[in-house]
């Protein structure tokens, strides 16, 4: 087994033997894969299996692996140059199309992940407001600043505690968290603390504990609040933007976010990310303002030239959302049946191309990850296994989303349909 002599290898000097630990596959009871190569919607391992491809790097690849479009002028760049340390033809070009695509975003500035962005737009918030506080949620994720590894304490909404260790007690304090769908427990904490909240982050749609649509008045209730206080709303568009449509959540649920990030598709599978918002508050950026933020390769024109030919594609089609997202209707529903057929109760939310299985029955709208029983995790557990033995790698953890591209045809939906039946009858 080649893939186990590569664990091996890399678990003796690489801690868990992955450099993001979803990857070891632990929460799934599963074997890391080692990935040596990719296309369209199929990944391959050490061992030669072939794997139709769900989780598609945890969101970038909307155009599947290795579209030609972004290859092509990625090797171009390759011989004009990977860093220059100085601003660049590709940074104004993409800046260009994001500011002219995303109706929150005048201004960008570019850096080199979505922890990044949201690192930066936190420190621009409380730069901008002079306030300490910051307010999240229960079942989001917005990647691992110190700031954001927090999550909420029994009873007191003041006192965040950290979810990791090495987060101090200082910073976890000045974390708020709140459960998701929860109006009532955001007015209450605006009316004690509102003068000292800085800002409320939230995910455009949260998609990192499962995909938790939230409605629409409780996405206008946030805003309303920040508004009323003098607090600036972030929306995190890592995951949603450029995903769920060029105008991201912002577009859907027609919201004014005070400041966004973006990351995953705008880099086209490259690490990039970026946060932009009204021109006056970026204004308050270094060079221009007090509030210092740098990258060594940010704006790296690699990313750029990825992210570019991504962005470009996703234009001028005008089609591909909506065809995106009617195969991803058609394949949820078949999944469905086929689970049904197969004696597995199933839930499967969706929207845009990103769909969730949750292998329970539920009547009610799941806007909170504590709606999903053990019992539902266990079973995702089963089902990601036997998929696996058939190639068919569906995302590594009950609580991840799926994510479909353009490259997963009607041809490749069908022949996962049948591998995932032949895993469970097998
Ligand atoms: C992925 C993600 C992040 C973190 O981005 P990285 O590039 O992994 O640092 C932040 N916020 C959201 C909503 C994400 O989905």
């Amino acid at each position: 087994m080649k893939t186990e002599n590569w664990v091996n290898r890399a678990s003796k000097i690489m801690p868990g033997g992955v450099s993001s630990p979803v990857r070891s596959m632990k929460s799934v009871g599963g074997y890391p894969i080692v990935a040596i190569d990719a296309s369209g919607a199929w990944l391959r391992d050490a061992d030669g299996r072939k794997f139709i491809d769900f989780c598609m790097s945890f969101g970038p690849l909307i155009l599947g692996h290795s579209p030609k479009q972004v290859v092509d002028e990625l090797e171009k760049q390759v011989h004009a140059g990977t860093s220059y340390g100085t601003l660049s033809t590709k940074e104004v070009e993409l800046a260009e199309l994001i500011v002219n695509s995303h109706p929150a975003v005048d201004w960008v500035r570019f850096v080199n992940s979505g922890t990044e962005a949201v690192m930066s737009a936190i420190r621009l918030a409380r730069g901008h407001t002079g306030r300490n506080l910051i307010v999240k949620f229960d079942g989001t994720y917005h990647g691992h600043a110190d700031s954001m590894l927090v999550k909420g304490g029994s009873g007191l909404a003041t006192l965040g505690i950290s979810s990791s260790a090495g987060v101090t007690e200082v910073t976890a304090n000045e974390t708020i968290v709140l459960s998701l769908a929860d109006i009532d427990a955001l007015k209450n904490t605006f009316e004690q603390l509102g003068d000292s909240i800085a800002a409320v982050i939230i995910e455009g749609i949260p998609a990192n504990n499962g995909l938790l649509l939230q409605n629409r008045e409780f996405m206008h209730t946030i805003q309303k609040l920040c508004k009323v206080y003098g607090a600036l709303f972030i929306l995190d568009e890592v995951i949603t933007g450029y995903r769920v449509g060029l105008g991201g959540a912002t577009d859907y649920y027609n919201l004014k976010p005070d400041i966004v990030t973006l990351g995953k598709i705008i880099g086209g599978g490259l690490p990039v990310g970026a946060y932009g918002d009204r021109r006056d508050l970026m204004e308050e950026i270094a060079p221009l303002g007090p509030v210092y933020q740098a990258g060594t390769l940010s704006g790296n024109p690699l990313a750029m030239v990825a992210g570019i030919q991504t962005l470009k594609r996703l234009k001028e089609d005008k089609e591909i959302y909506n065809r995106l997202h009617e195969t991803t209707i058609e394949f949820t529903t078949a999944l469905h049946s086929l689970l049904e057929d197969n004696g597995i109760e199933s839930t499967i939310v969706n929207v845009a191309s990103l769909f969730w299985p949750v292998l329970q029955d539920s009547h009610e709208e799941i806007r909170r990850p504590d709606q999903v029983n053990t019992h539902a995790v266990e079973k995702y557990g089963v089902l990601h296994r036997s998929s696996m033995k058939q190639g068919v790698y569906l995302p590594p953890s009950a609580y991840e989303v799926s994510f479909l591209s353009t490259a997963h045809s009607n041809e490749v939906l069908t022949d996962a349909l049948s591998k995932i039946e032949r895993g469970i009858q097998s």
